[in-house]
């Protein structure tokens, strides 16, 4: 590490180590990484100095606060931080015909005392704890022959035989004095590591320690002033507060420094890529008004049976903003299940119509999108558009499905009217993006996004705007979340978009009564229930369990499950059935008969998760309920409760998993889909609503949505100003710099076109 610190320069080039210093630095520049520790360290995806850095310890141990052997309480928990002294692992006897359970036994010791730790049934530990490494032990105190004892506690190595501490300072003592606790008495960084690789986690922190010793001073892209501004510690401070803290309390000012650094290096990204979007624009004026009478969108709004939420009035405002100035509509949609969602995007597609254009409805499955194009359909009905080819010089204005279930003639029908503007609305799925899809102009384009659709898709769906030649103008884009997700987390993954959400039901809505039945005994309420619903004109679904395996096994258990409920418990009750497998013609049918109540009762698999509105359904039986995520679980309930009568959902599920009981309470405790989104946030972390969605998103190590709303939000608007006031960031080098090492090339070459 002997490149010269740049000097100071412009803007913020401030002087000291730049991350893209280290991250050009392999691990093994460090004195005590050689070959085969380099080795283990790539396991961890640590190649250079800067990702040794930026791999931080998943907790901190306190070693100052923890109780010595001679202050421990039987029957009590404690943590005590001890030297192992003596390994025993007795060979297993040959017990009675069964081997009787392995064991491990150490004596240990601190400046306290002696202590016997005995495991059962992990062979391993006798490997793991070699005597003279120091670790931490959690767990029951108990007694043994008159001697203190834990029975298989927690474990957490901090130090191997004969290494070194790796504490550069020593920590804060207890304030005893007495000497012998060298090893107590600091803060113990505990690193993630792999399985099977001989890292302990206190190598990992001497490395940590010569590379920040080396690294010196950080530069950082934050001067001074805005640091104080957000309540933020100098970079270096940063660092050194999360890999080796004298005292517990530099940890979360540190973490919080870094997180936003995180979080701030997305937001720019975000941010730049829609400045580069409205740069590149080429956008459609849309005509929101007409002197000549009501617009189509009028029309559309008027003729429905009822008036718009003052929410949906407000989302409609929004598209009339966005779709009638010279930008392409880059908006997200949120809004609960049943908020009424499609009443406005059907709104922004006849805007788009309005002028002569196409709208296009893409939905992530074909169910979703069939029962979008009957949706639609209905909606625009009676609607008509000019067309100077007619006698009347006007036509119904007229909707087309395309999915990859579309007959072959169809299909090519389809294409034609789609490139000679004869189709004015096209709902389909992902076969809306190939090749042979060219539409004569497509001016308003919405995804509903049910998180399956990345940014790929969009551009995608964004190209075919410009058309094969290029020459085409950017159709607006509205994207719909069909369930809610935070709002910080929207911030994160849809953060290059404008949002809006409806926060409000249409009027009249009783929430959905959602009861968890654990027991066959109370499982018959559910039945009693559909039975008493369908006796009064009303319908029910029950959604089948996922079943491991293939569509094909999905769709046999659920056969049976529809004639065994049809010959039980739901005998005399006309039942019909819907899964994945049945031709599309079936799947129709059945909907079909069911929307009309020529069937009283839908068994079903998950297809028909999404969309599907069938106000007169009063009754969701889920059975397995624990197999579904609360975000699936919402969607389903969200099928029901569609009108102004009461309506049931049961969960059926025996499971007393914690994870499962969690979910399935939460559902009973609250309908409030936001309210569920940070739910399941809480649960499964920010992972999953991440996924992969793009790049760059991997460098949230130590940003928590949930609880860092506040570094979200300052996070944003920091970038938004920065981006506004230099959009080239042309006095912030810096942070270019450090932004590149987290995208890939061709985002790079499109955020800076270099
Ligand atoms: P989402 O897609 O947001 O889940 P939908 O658009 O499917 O919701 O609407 C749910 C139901 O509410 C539909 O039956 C729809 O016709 C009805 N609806 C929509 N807006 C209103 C409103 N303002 N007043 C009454 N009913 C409405
Ligand atoms: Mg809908």
């Amino acid at each position: 590490m002997s490149a010269p610190a740049p000097k100071p320069g412009a803007g913020d080039a401030a002087p000291g180590r730049r991350l893209r210093q280290l991250a050009d630095l392999a691990v093994t520049v460090l004195r005590g990484v050689g070959e085969s520790a380099a080795r283990d360290l790539d396991e961890l995806d640590i190649a250079t100095v800067f990702d040794l850095v930026t791999h931080y310890p998943r907790r901190h141990i306190d070693g100052t606060r923890m109780v010595t052997i001679d202050r421990l309480v039987e029957g009590e928990k404690a943590a005590v931080v001890a030297t192992v002294r003596r390994v025993s692992a007795p060979p297993v006897r040959p017990g009675r015909g069964r081997r009787g359970p392995s064991r491990v036994e150490l004596d240990v010791v601190d400046r306290g005392g002696r202590m016997k730790v005995t495991f059962f049934n992990q062979a391993w530990r006798a490997r793991q704890m070699a005597v003279g490494s120091l670790a931490v032990f959690f767990g029951p105190v108990s007694s043994f022959r008159g001697a203190v004892q834990m029975v298989n506690p927690t474990v957490e190595v901090l130090q191997g035989p004969d290494e070194p501490d790796a504490a550069p300072t020593a920590g804060a003592g207890d304030g005893d004095g007495d000497g012998d606790g060298a090893a107590v008495g600091r803060i113990y960084p505990v690193y993630p590591l792999t399985e099977k690789g001989s890292l302990t986690s206190a190598r990992i922190g001497r490395m940590v320690n010569e590379a920040l010793d080396r690294a010196g001073t950080f530069a950082d892209p934050l001067d001074s002033d805005t640091r104080h501004r957000h309540g933020l510690l100098d970079r270096t401070a940063a660092f050194a507060g999360i890999h080796r803290p004298t005292s517990m309390d530099e940890v979360e000012p540190a973490r919080r420094r870094l997180a936003f650094d995180e979080l701030f290096r997305l937001q720019l990204a975000l941010v730049l890529r829609r400045q580069r979007l409205h740069e590149d624009a080429r956008g459609i004026v849309h005509a929101t008004n007409r002197t000549d009478g009501p617009t189509l969108m009028q029309q559309f709004v008027d003729g429905l049976p009822f008036a718009l939420t003052s929410a949906q009035a407000r989302a409609v405002a929004d598209l009339v903003g966005d779709l009638g100035g010279p930008l392409p509509m880059h908006r997200l949609l949120q809004g609960d299940v049943g908020s009424g969602k499609t009443v406005v995007a059907v709104a922004a597609l006849l805007i788009g119509v309005e002028g002569g254009h196409q709208g296009a409805l893409m939905a992530p499955t074909e169910v979703l999108a069939e029962q979008h194009a009957v949706e639609v359909r209905h909606l625009v009905d009676g609607l008509v558009v000019a067309d100077l080819a007619t006698l009347a010089g006007e036509r119904p204005l007229r909707v087309a499905l395309l999915t990859s279930r579309t007959g072959a003639a169809e299909r090519t029908a389809i294409h034609e009217g789609l490139a000679d503007g004869t189709v004015d609305l096209i709902v389909g799925t992902h076969a809306l993006l190939t090749d042979r899809v060219v539409f004569r102009s497509l001016g308003v384009a919405v995804i509903d996004e049910q998180h399956r659709f990345g940014v790929e898709q969009r551009a995608a769906l964004r190209d075919k705007g410009r058309g094969a030649d290029g020459q085409g103008r950017d159709p607006d884009l509205l994207v719909m979340t069909a369930t809610p997700i935070p709002r910080t987390a929207a911030m994160v993954v849809f953060g290059d978009l404008d949002m809006t959400v409806i926060d409000e039901m249409p009027p009249g809505r009783q929430p959905v009564v959602t009861s968890w039945l654990r027991t066959p005994l109370e499982v018959e309420q559910a039945w009693s229930r559909v039975r008493e619903q369908v006796g009064s004109g009303h319908r029910a679904f029950v959604v089948c369990p996922l079943v491991e395996g293939s569509d094909r096994v999905e769709a046999a258990s659920a056969t049976a499950e529809a004639e065994r409920l049809a010959e039980g418990e739901l005998a005399g009750l006309r039942v019909g059935l819907l899964h994945g497998q049945m031709k599309p013609a079936d799947k129709e049918h059945a909907m079909e008969a069911f929307r009309a109540g020529d069937l009283d009762v839908l068994v079903a698999t998950t297809v028909i998760e999404v969309g599907v509105d069938i106000p007169d359904a009063s009754v969701m039986v889920i059975e397995d309920a624990d197999r579904f995520g609360i975000a699936q679980l919402h969607q389903l309930r969200g099928r029901v409760g569609r009108s102004g009568e009461p309506s049931w959902c049961f969960l059926l599920s025996g499971s007393g998993a914690p994870e499962a009981t969690a979910r399935l309470e939460a559902m009973e405790a609250s309908t409030d889909g936001f309210v569920l989104a940070d739910v399941d946030l809480e649960l499964r972390g920010e992972g999953t609503i991440l996924g992969a969605r793009q790049k760059g998103r991997s460098d949230l190590k130590l940003a928590r949505l949930l609880s860092d709303r506040d570094l979200v939000a300052d996070a944003r608007s920091l970038a938004i100003e920065l981006v506004g006031s230099d959009p080239l960031l042309d006095s912030h080098r810096l942070m270019v710099e450090e932004l590149r090492l987290f995208i890939d090339d061709d985002e790079a070459e499109f955020l800076f076109k270099s």
